[in-house]
């Protein structure tokens, strides 16, 4: 399978470490706020992945990591190590301790995972009913529960002489590191401007860029509200370590793929990798692969701040399907920017009922799986995860004149990487009683005058199952049929 390798600047053929296995890490979710469409396509992206490398025949060994540590960094600041603990604000507004805040999210992350059939690292779909509680069985491990693993790194970058120690912080020294700028190509003195309030803030720093290994509760964080002992004293780790410390614990010091949005490049992962060769004299990471961003029409990143309205549930509220979601970021390759709007999504959302309609003339028949589909929907996922052609190939097959019952075959197996849920959609042509969509249309009418979301949605979602699309339009529900 071809990658594009963000280090190597070009496509390249993937060549795992070990014969017949991937091994994975993603950068996984902060757990302070509900994520946005913007984190969706990341997770989408590489929940694509995850299932083209078991569809082409590969064990997949993957991590994602669930940040839920106090001093993080958000989305819209990277690189400030003397940021705002946004987990600490976040508990402080809400009034309750900043692990209660980690796990309110996670449940949302599982919530938004399951509606979206973005599966487990493990590689299994989340299921039903599933909490906090239980997170880590499924691959996600939680950074609070990773602190000594994290310390003992750290010990090991201190041993081969890469840190300084300040009043307020363990620092890793980037100077020792002769390519550290290697993914920007960018020459130490340029990183300084950025950064160069930071110094401010700890008069004893060295470098600009240089980072935070461990954070001293002194100072700013005197009242910080998440900390353990440690050599250098009460505190908190810096951020990247923690990917450092879970990856090499639980993929070992050499794995195939890590991922990331592309604004990790610049100082999350040029730190991760620091940090590599700071502990175990050589890199860990053989691929790193970075999706693009979503964007407003205006070309700006849409951020936390500004895409409260992309969240799932305000999505699905506003009549999309999560598989029109899906369906939409999934379609557009990893590397590509999505600019995203209302417009865009209602023509994912026609593409994507177009294909279940034709399913659904397809009946259920059993048949077999037509190879040359098969093999050029392999090719197009080979292909730097060609989506956009693997799409064209599905409607290609669905237009196709062989045998109905091999045609629903071979779509369901390609579901095994779309996660459409193609095999549900004949399951919703299964009649409706008389009457049964009026009543249901009237309840709706009712719950929306008496203002209960929950219930319309419900009531929407009960349509849907029965194959009907409600739309709110100002003349009021129009339904149509999937
Ligand atoms: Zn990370």
């Amino acid at each position: 399978m071809k990658l594009y390798s963000t280090l190597d600047k070009d496509i390249v053929e993937i060549q795992p470490v070990k014969t017949g296995q991937v091994s994975m890490y993603s950068c996984g979710p902060t757990v302070y706020y509900r994520m946005q469409i913007g984190n969706i396509r990341a997770y989408v992206n590489w929940d694509i992945l995850h299932r083209a490398l078991m569809y082409l025949g590969y064990e997949v060994k993957r991590v994602m990591n669930i940040t839920d540590v106090g001093h993080m960094t958000s989305e819209d600041d990277f690189g400030s190590d003397f940021g705002e603990d946004k987990l600490d604000i976040q508990s402080q507004k809400e009034g309750v301790q900043p692990i209660d805040i980690a796990n309110k999210y996670i449940d949302t992350v599982i919530e938004d995972f399951r509606a979206l059939n973005i599966l487990a690292p493990n590689g299994e779909l989340l299921p039903v009913g599933l909490t906090h509680l239980d997170i880590q069985k499924y691959g996600f491990p939680r950074a609070t529960e990773y602190i000594q693993e994290m310390i003992e790194i750290i010990k090991k970058i201190e041993g081969n002489g890469y840190t300084y120690e300040t009043d307020q912080a363990l620092y890793f020294d980037v100077t020792k590191v002769d390519d550290y700028n290697i993914f920007t190509g960018q020459a130490l003195e340029e990183k300084e401007v950025g950064v160069r309030e930071e110094v401010e803030v700890d008069p004893e720093k060295k470098h600009p860029a240089d980072f935070v290994l461990w954070m001293k509760k002194v100072g700013k964080y005197e009242k910080h509200l998440m900390n353990w002992d440690s050599p250098w004293g009460v505190g908190f780790p810096g951020w990247h370590i923690e990917c450092t410390a879970m990856s090499v614990a639980l993929l070992g010091e050499s794995f195939d793929i890590h991922t990331g949005g592309i604004d990790h490049i610049p100082v999350h992962h040029t730190n991760e990798r620091a940090q590599n060769i700071g502990a175990f004299g050589h890199p860990a990471v053989k691929y790193w692969i970075h999706n693009e961003w979503v964007v407003n029409k205006d070309d700006s990143k849409i951020s936390k701040s500004k895409g409260t309205k992309t969240y799932l549930p305000n999505l699905v509220g506003m009549g999309f399907d999560p598989m029109d979601i899906r369906y939409y970021l999934l379609s557009i390759n990893y590397r590509t920017k999505i600019q995203f709007s209302h417009e865009a999504l209602e023509g994912a959302r026609n593409a994507r009922i177009a294909i279940t309609r034709r399913i659904t003339e397809l009946g259920s028949e059993n048949g077999n799986l037509l190879p040359e589909f098969v093999l050029k929907f392999k090719d197009s996922l080979e292909d730097n995860l060609n989506m956009s052609k693997a799409v064209a190939i599905l409607n290609e097959l669905l237009r196709s004149n062989n045998q109905k019952g091999d045609i629903l075959a071979t779509v369901l197996d390609f579901d095994r990487v779309l996660g459409l849920d193609l095999d549900k959609v004949s399951v919703k042509e299964e009649g409706i009683e008389d009457g049964r969509l009026e009543e249901l249309l009237s309840l709706r009418e009712k719950a929306k005058i008496a203002k209960d979301y929950q219930e319309s949605d419900r009531l929407r979602d009960e349509m849907y199952s029965l194959g009907f699309i409600v739309k709110d339009t100002p003349e009021g529900q129009k339904v149509e049929r999937i």
